[in-house]
């Protein structure tokens, strides 16, 4: 556990980049709806970012949206920006709504290969310019963080993370659990990387370092976003099943189990994963419980699943699988290969 002082902080240069979300929002008098505003009022509402010993510049997307518009569209600008940028700042810090901030958390950091700065989601439940505001300190912790360097100079958390409510969280980790509580958003399956009270407390061991920080930043631009998702629950018809597993337009399909990864073990459901399997689909079992992680050969009816060629997602969020795979399925047309991509630890997204 290492605790920062403040002062120690070298004098480092920060992109906040603005797409949109509720941290920026105002209520529109016609319809009374929350509803994008500009960019100004949120740097207006913290005057603290001035008092930081770094540079801060910006950029706002055009337009800025609800990110339940967020598309992979946005992912690949957002991606592509960091990486033209990249040699010009220190940290960057990008405000998005919340509802799809876990998507998008999950996606730059497959995007994003050989990082070596940190990139800090945040955003917050209450808009910038309402008293009781989430997002001044939600912005002002993430720009403290994204400006961290350890005393050789680098990056103290060089990756994709979210910071929320005082908790800082691997990206591919996170998932949104409460629309309005504070605490909107909970990495289950891994400890936080950096929690901020009177100090942020870095929890060092487990925040990943580059093998080479001098190595180029990798851009993946490429997304296949073929993929569906199957949440199984007791009554489910064979008909929604081959609808999603065997549907042309699917290349990958995510299956949501229960528990360790289990599903039916009705013939009709096996004979149609088997028959999804063999016309070369790829198929993924994670669980939908929030934490903890997929064993097929816990049950006989995980074993099943095992057997008809089912890859194992172990304690994948769905949010970081399905970006998994756009990412995966994006590199290479070769099934086999994004298999066996799959079952490896990529960006510390899944515990093996
Ligand atoms: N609907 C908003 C969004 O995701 C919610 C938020 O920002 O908290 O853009």
């Amino acid at each position: 556990m290492i605790i920062r002082d403040k002062k120690k902080t070298a004098k480092a240069s920060i992109l906040l980049i603005y797409t949109g979300g509720t941290i920026g929002m105002m209520q529109d008098p016609d319809d009374l709806t929350l509803k994008p505003f500009d960019f100004r009022q949120i740097l207006d509402a913290v005057p603290e970012l001035g008092k930081f010993a770094c540079r801060i510049d910006s950029y706002s997307f055009d337009p800025i949206i609800d990110s339940s518009d967020a598309e992979p569209s946005l992912w690949q600008k957002l991606a592509y920006l960091i990486h033209t940028r990249y040699r010009r700042y220190d940290g960057f810090v990008v405000l998005h709504g919340t509802d799809t901030m876990a998507y998008s958390a999950s996606a730059l950091s497959f995007m994003l290969g050989n990082l070596t700065k940190p990139v800090i989601f945040t955003g917050s439940q209450l808009p910038i310019g309402v008293p009781r505001t989430d997002g001044r300190e939600n912005l002002i912790s993430s720009v403290e963080i994204a400006a961290e360097k350890d005393p050789e100079g680098h990056a103290l958390v060089p990756e994709v993370c979210i910071c929320f409510d005082n908790m800082l969280m691997r990206g591919n980790r996170t998932t949104k659990v409460n629309s309005d509580n504070f605490r909107a958003f909970r990495s289950e399956n891994f400890p936080p990387l950096a929690e901020a009270g009177i100090y942020i407390r870095y929890n060092d061991s487990l925040i990943r370092k580059p093998s080479d920080w001098d190595a180029p930043l990798q851009l993946y631009q490429e997304l296949d976003t073929r993929v569906s998702i199957l949440k199984i629950h007791p009554g489910i018809t064979p008909r929604v099943v081959r609808n999603i597993l065997c549907g042309d337009q699917t290349r990958a399909v995510i299956i949501e189990t229960y528990g360790s990864g289990n599903a039916p073990s009705k013939k009709w459901f096996l004979d149609t994963v088997r028959e999804a399997s063999a016309s070369g689909k790829i198929l993924l079992n994670i669980t939908q419980c929030l934490g903890g992680s997929v064993n097929m050969d816990l049950y006989s009816t995980g074993k099943a699943l095992k057997d008809a060629g089912v890859i194992n997602g172990y304690d994948s969020t769905t949010e970081s699988a399905l970006a998994k795979l756009f990412h995966l399925m994006g590199q290479s047309e070769d099934n086999g290969w994004v298999r066996s991509k799959l079952e490896e630890n990529l960006r510390g997204e899944i515990t093996k």
